[in-house]
């Protein structure tokens, strides 16, 4: 059977069952990192992205330094995903023959510029020859159990929520977004967060991942979620993915909770509501009309 048959996330479920984990294994495959036994009060979080050359960006169009700065990012969000704080960073990097020198440089200079603004080490690595450029990154964070934030967990009557704005990565914004470590750290110090996941792969496919989870649906205000000026369609925005924006729930309490004390958040990024987990019936969207329109679960396909 050809992997294009299963897909991406049927290949994960597959990989999944080969793998047995001992109990020092919190979460192992099927969140945004792995949780791992680790202090008394505290899990340690272990992560790894890789992005490839024609598939995640062309070399053409993307400097060497947004793509070290993206790589980084992207692990980043993940542990962000998590309620977590990043630690320690390797990078292992596959490079053709012609590569310019300089062009590595660059690639460090973008590294370490995000790993200088989220306090991360960079402490090793590996690197190959290789035809075509490829850039893997792990990265291992702490997070305080009480703040650990899975994307199990989500109850009916959750308030949506979502950092940001969706949509634009298709014009570039891909390559220079910030992780929310700041505000996924606020969040779950001061709130109750049931549920979070990063949005890689669209809104409404990782809004799928939370629900797939907990065995529940959703219904989205169309109105209110925040589309970036960037975006071509709304359909784009919130099935295209690379926002690396949260998606989180909290409970209806600890969202008026929230929506009160959003004025005094330390960073700028939006927060807002967008709309409500319910029993069942996948995730609608309640047009401008007031009509409820099912929607299909897609987003970014790798297969
Ligand atoms: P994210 O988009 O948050 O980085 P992914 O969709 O890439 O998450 O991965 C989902 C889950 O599958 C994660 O727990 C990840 O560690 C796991 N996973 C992905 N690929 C593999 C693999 N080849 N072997 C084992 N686990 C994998
Ligand atoms: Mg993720």
């Amino acid at each position: 059977m050809k992997i294009s048959k299963i897909g991406e996330f049927g290949l994960i479920e597959r990989i999944s069952r080969l793998i047995n984990n001992s109990p020092k294994v919190i979460r192992g495959i099927g969140d945004d990192t792995a949780v791992l036994k680790f202090k008394k009060d505290r899990h340690l979080l272990f992560t790894t992205d890789m992005l490839l050359e024609g598939v995640h960006f062309r070399l053409k169009e993307a400097s060497p330094f947004r793509i070290g700065w993206k790589a980084l990012c992207c692990s980043l969000s993940d542990i962000a995903a998590m309620g977590g704080i990043p630690k320690f960073a390797l990078i292992s990097i596959g490079i053709p023959k012609n590569f310019e020198i300089g062009d590595i440089d660059e690639l460090y200079r973008g590294l370490n510029s995000a790993a200088k603004k989220f306090k991360v080490d960079i402490v090793g690595g590996d690197t190959d020859s290789s035809e075509k450029f490829i850039i893997n990154v792990s990265l291992v964070g702490e997070v305080e159990k009480k703040n650990t934030s899975l994307r199990k967990g989500a109850k009916i009557g959750d308030r949506i929520f979502i950092t940001g704005e969706l949509g634009g990565s298709k014009k570039g914004r891909h390559l220079e977004f910030t992780p929310r470590i700041k505000e996924a750290r606020w969040l779950v110090r001061n709130f109750k967060i049931n549920s979070m996941i990063d949005i890689s792969d669209g809104l409404i496919q990782d809004l799928g991942h939370i629900l797939k989870q907990s065995g529940l649906g959703a219904v989205l205000d169309k109105e209110a979620i925040p589309i970036s000026k960037d975006a071509d369609t709304f359909e784009e925005a919130i099935t295209y993915g690379e926002d690396f924006e949260l998606l989180f729930t909290v409970s209806k309490r600890e969202a008026q909770r929230l929506s009160n004390n959003l004025h005094i958040r330390p960073f700028k990024t939006k927060i807002n509501q967008i709309g409500e987990v319910v029993k069942n019936g996948g995730v609608r969207l309640l047009e401008e009309s007031g009509q409820t329109k099912s929607l299909v679960l897609k987003g970014y396909k790798h297969f």
